[in-house]
């Protein structure tokens, strides 16, 4: 099936206790694209960079399988770049800087041929532009919508109006709290089930992620992994791992939702292994399998 995924595309600066990288590929679209493609074949990115966005990466994404007809190539322009910098911890990050570049006035245009994608994933990006993108699709099977704290900062009104329209939410738990002021993440997770979502997933960092639909509740850990060098963009692959799944078994019930977060926990557990997108460039099958195999023997008793 279709997964149309629509975010940022950057080129990032990346500071934490293990390195520092400079203009490190990045952004919501193409963490999430790439997680996807290692699960389905037909995925679609809708984005936009500059004139400095190097032919390399978009040999890479090409050579990924990922159609970048719907990513605007700018001749002029400098690409969307955020800087961050991890703690200690490598649980909590400060970002230095974000330099919007061409993102600025960017308006996702969806080419007349992907109006009928079957599945939808609104990355990270400013909730008017995810509410552009579900204005121009047509029935879509599925739609997920992931989102950060800046917009339940600045935009919490368009973010509200966007959650009316999606199937599946996913944010993390400072996020959920933020959204819902509740402390508690049951609460929280069914207050924004009145917002509009059938099913919340939270994801803990470290600590997992979690499920909540109307009637039903799962849990996970994550993988226990012993050497994590940068956190950026676990987040999205997370995003694009789970939908990926749903997409490739063309099931959106809740007990397959359960498989999904399992996906997305594993690519993101290989995305938090090397910087920037080198933990999933090129990941085979059996390492895949490996890990989601390694997962349910975790959580079986
Ligand atoms: P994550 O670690 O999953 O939160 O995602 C990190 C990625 O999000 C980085 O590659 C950034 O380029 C991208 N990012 C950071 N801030 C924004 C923003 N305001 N809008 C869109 N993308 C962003």
């Amino acid at each position: 099936m279709s997964v149309l995924i629509v975010g940022s595309v950057a080129l990032d600066y990346l500071e934490t206790p293990f390195g520092k990288m400079e203009r490190a590929l990045g952004g919501s679209a193409t963490f999430c694209s790439i997680a996807a493609s290692y699960l389905t074949e037909d995925v679609r990115c809708v984005g936009i960079v500059g004139a400095d966005f190097p032919e390399e990466h978009i040999t890479y994404l090409t050579s990924r399988n990922i159609d970048l007809l719907g990513l605007i190539r700018m001749a002029e322009g400098k690409t969307f770049s955020w800087g961050g910098r991890y703690h200690e911890d490598m649980n909590t990050r400060d970002t230095l800087y974000t330099d919007l570049g061409v993102f600025e006035h960017f308006h996702p245009v969806i080419p007349e041929e992907w109006k009928k994608s079957e599945y939808v994933l609104l990355g990270n990006i400013h909730p008017a532009l995810q509410m552009e993108v579900l204005e121009q699709i047509e029935d879509p099977r599925l739609v997920v919508c992931d989102t950060m704290n800046l917009w339940i900062d600045i935009s919490r009104k368009e973010l509200r109006e966007v959650l009316k329209k999606v199937d599946v939410l996913i944010l993390n738990d400072e996020e959920a709290r933020m959204l819902t002021n509740e402390r508690n993440l049951i609460v929280a997770g069914k207050k924004m089930i009145r917002m509009g979502p059938k099913v919340v997933v939270i994801k803990k960092g470290e600590h997992g992620a979690m499920l909540i639909s109307k009637d039903n509740y799962f849990s996970t850990p994550a993988y226990p992994l012993e050497a994590i060098k940068d956190p950026t963009g676990a987040g999205d692959t997370f995003a694009g791992g789970f939908i990926g799944w749903l997409a490739r078994s063309n099931d959106v019930s809740v007990a397959n939702m359960r498989k999904a977060v399992v996906y997305g926990s594993v690519l993101a557990s290989f995305c938090v292994e090397e910087f920037s997108i080198d933990g999933i460039r090129t990941l085979n099958t059996d390492a895949l399998t490996e890990r989601f195999t390694t997962f349910r023997a975790m959580c079986g008793f």
